[in-house]
């Protein structure tokens, strides 16, 4: 008898965590779009791609060569645009998976308004005298989750 609503309750949670999903993927798309752009061009020189999880992670070839023509580019592993992470190779998205996992979660939180927010945020330590990159409120909570690594 009671294993009837407890049945519903297991599908409704499902069914929400199912929509909620999909709205977060909505949400994210413009960037998400961006990232399929800028790897797409990738694989024409040389790029390659494969599904993760709910990510597409673009590497090697063109991606690799387009991460190390920005600021610091040769310093970056990879980096996440909505749902689509582009990294300089195989092995360096696997070493940054986690951290931008969490990327993934605030760009699904965030939507439109995530790149604003995230440039507001380094500004804003900038200014306060902090670290352009590691003081940035979305950088923090993500090397929190990859096990708080933090410089000295
Ligand atoms: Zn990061």
């Amino acid at each position: 008898m009671f294993v009837v609503p407890t049945f519903h309750l297991t599908r409704t949670i499902s069914v929400l965590a199912r929509f909620r999903f999909l709205l977060g993927v909505f949400w994210a798309s413009p960037y998400t779009l961006l990232g399929l752009l800028i790897g797409g061009i990738g694989l024409c020189f040389g790029g390659r791609v494969r599904i993760v999880g709910h990510t597409i992670e673009f590497y090697d070839g063109g991606t690799k060569w387009f991460i190390q023509q920005l600021p610091h580019g040769q310093f970056t592993l990879a980096f996440t645009l909505g749902h689509t992470i582009l990294g300089q190779s195989a092995a360096s998205l696997e070493v940054s998976r986690k951290h931008e996992a969490v990327h993934v979660a605030q760009y699904e939180r965030w939507g439109p308004f995530m790149l604003p927010a995230y440039f507001l945020s380094s500004t804003f330590m900038w200014l306060a005298g902090r670290r352009f990159y590691r003081d940035n409120r979305f950088e923090r909570e993500a090397y929190d989750a990859n096990g708080g690594e933090h410089d000295s």
